[in-house]
């Protein structure tokens, strides 16, 4: 197909950077940023925002900042800076600046003052139960506060104090004089700061006390920087106006940072909320951030998911204005996209029996060559020994085998060993208490695959490993993390819904082709599915876990 024929449409918000790009607004620059706030791992949703914000401003000419959005010491910490900036590189994009919102603590509070000094903040020493009590209805007009009108002499003194340290948590805040019957419940006298004692911040120690909050906060932080395109989730929609009432009281030239909302990305059988994933790492219900489990970018990327898979998924799913809930299988399928033509095609079998060629002469060793990857001549191909002992996977032999199974049952039909030659089963050998040992076959020698005589057409194909030809390795089948599709809209305690069969681990044979494979290494099993080699693997101790099945067989459950 030709590139131009492939040429998606424009997203909602490309549409508008092209035309503000056309129009010369603020001077034809772009400029986004990406604001986590450092009190968690990244997640795929995430990468969502990841894909708009640095794509568009690369797509476009523009830079893209990341901006760690670190107003409330209470939750955030340098473990989680440092693997945001981790994750954002591994998923391939790279900003200009790095910049933190704590830099501008000292601007902020200067441009507080000066809303305090034009009476449009005052410091309320109500309650947060009494303030919320007063804020009203969407129908209905809040109550102002007693603090409301206190001189604004008071409130200098009230605001300064709450940066000393002598006004405990919780007595004091300061709040925007807006409007308390606004129809915008944002705009009911909006907090701008509330104090904090209990925790240091991770940069800025114990220097502050009172901290902004992010309505305040984020504007700001975008007008200072230069930010053009300040682009969010939906949920911001109804903040916008105050964003740009909090930069309208302090702009001083015609630039505007303007606040542009798509779809969250919500993802069946997970949830996407760092509260609830940091809650499911306390209680060890997860190994960590980065089990393979779970949602974020290092579980994603130990679990064997690819930046370019992920960023595949992004793609497909596009950004639009209304949320939905992206069915999982989704990102399975840019997995496996991802993976098909690299992962190199090797045997593993997770419950192998061996098998004896009788008519095979005793002794003999020959090495069946065979693709690494049979859609990628690249990737070579390699020598898999095979002599008169091997191994099968056990539910490819059947002793008392129905008329339609097509693998190995005594005096059955001919079935291929792959890459190998065609076998015919006689019979098998049980131990005392009547588990099979052995299944005995013989070979036709003028089958080798590749030769004259692999024409012959087998109803079946089964994989085999040499008995010389294999390692053993500890396999992680990892499942649904839940075992319903929208854990997040149940009301009661989602750890009822915990899929209690999410991890199974297995000891597997896989052939040594394997040996000396890497973290983060891919591999097809044939037949089986994904799996990459876990960072817990040692010398001697190889461990994978399971990316994704070949199929989807979740649907069938
Ligand atoms: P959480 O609710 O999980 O704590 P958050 O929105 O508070 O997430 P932030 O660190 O504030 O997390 O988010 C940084 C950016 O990532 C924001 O612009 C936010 O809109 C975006 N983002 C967060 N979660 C998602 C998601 N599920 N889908 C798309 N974008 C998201
Ligand atoms: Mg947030």
């Amino acid at each position: 197909m030709e590139e131009a024929a492939v040429k998606k449409s424009l997203n909602f918000i490309e549409e508008i950077v092209e035309k503000d790009l056309k129009e010369g607004k603020n001077d034809s620059r772009l400029q986004t940023r990406f604001p986590p706030e450092p009190n968690g791992y990244l997640h795929i949703g995430h990468a969502k925002a990841i894909c708009m914000d640095f794509g568009i401003a690369q797509r476009y000419g523009g830079i893209c900042n990341l901006r760690f959005d670190d107003t409330n010491p209470s939750k955030e910490d340098v473990e989680y800076v440092d693997s945001i900036q981790e994750d954002i590189k591994w998923l391939g994009f790279e900003w200009g600046n790095v910049y933190y919102a704590s830099d501008y603590f000292q601007q902020l509070w200067d441009l507080a003052v000066q809303l305090i000094k034009e009476g449009k903040a005052y410091v309320d020493e109500q309650s947060a139960e009494e303030i919320a009590k007063q804020k009203g209805t969407p129908t209905t007009p809040g109550i102002e506060s007693p603090y409301r009108n206190r001189p604004i002499e008071e409130n200098l003194a009230l605001f300064a104090k709450m940066n000393t340290g002598e006004v405990p948590e919780g007595a004091m805040v300061l709040r925007a004089k807006i409007d308390m019957a606004s129809p915008n419940m944002h705009f009911r006298d909006p907090i701008m700061y509330r104090i904090i004692t209990s925790h240091a911040h991770h940069r800025t120690g114990t220097e502050w006390k009172a901290y902004p909050m992010y309505d305040y906060a984020h504007g700001q932080s975008d007008y200072f920087e230069g930010v053009t395109h300040s682009i969010c989730t939906l949920e911001f929609v109804v903040h916008r106006p105050l964003y740009d009432w909090f930069i309208d009281q302090f702009a001083n030239s015609d630039y505007r940072p303007r606040q542009y909302e798509f779809n969250r990305l919500n993802i069946t059988y997970t949830v996407m909320s760092k509260r609830k994933m940091l809650q499911l790492v306390q209680e060890g219900v997860v190994a960590g951030w980065d089990d393979p489990r779970m949602p974020t970018i290092c579980g994603l990327r130990r679990r064997g998911y690819t930046p370019a898979a992920i960023r595949d998924f992004i793609d497909r799913i596009g950004y639009t204005k209304v949320d939905g809930m992206i069915d999982v299988s989704l990102l399975e399928h840019s997995i496996r996209e991802d993976l098909k033509p690299q992962a190199h095609r090797v045997s593993a079998l997770f419950d192998p029996i061996k098998l004896v060629i009788t008519n095979y002469p005793e002794g003999q060793k020959e090495y069946m060559t065979t693709d690494n990857n049979p859609d990628n001549e690249e990737a070579g191909t390699r020598q898999m020994p095979f002599s008169k002992e091997i191994y099968i996977e056990r539910g490819d032999f059947m002793e008392d085998a129905p008329k339609d199974f097509y693998r190995l049952t005594p005096g059955g039909r001919e079935v291929r060993l792959k890459s190998a030659y065609i076998i015919q089963c006689t019979g098998c050998e049980k131990d005392e208490n009547g588990n099979i040992t052995t299944v005995y076959c013989t070979y036709d020698p003028t089958t080798k695959s590749g030769s004259e005589g692999s024409k012959r057409k087998v109803k079946s194909t089964i994989n085999w490993l040499d008995k010389d030809g294999c390692i053993s390795a500890e396999v992680r089948l990892y499942d649904r993390l839940f075992k319903v599709e929208d854990p997040a809209a149940y009301d009661g305690d989602f750890h009822d819904l915990l899929n209690e069969n999410s991890l199974e681990v297995k000891t597997a044979l896989v052939e040594k082709h394997l040996e000396g494979a890497q973290p983060g290494d891919h591999f097809q099993f044939l037949k089986i599915g994904y799996f990459t080699v876990d960072k817990d693997s040692q010398d001697g101790k190889l461990i994978l876990n399971r990316t994704v099945s070949l199929k989807d067989n979740w649907a069938k459950k």
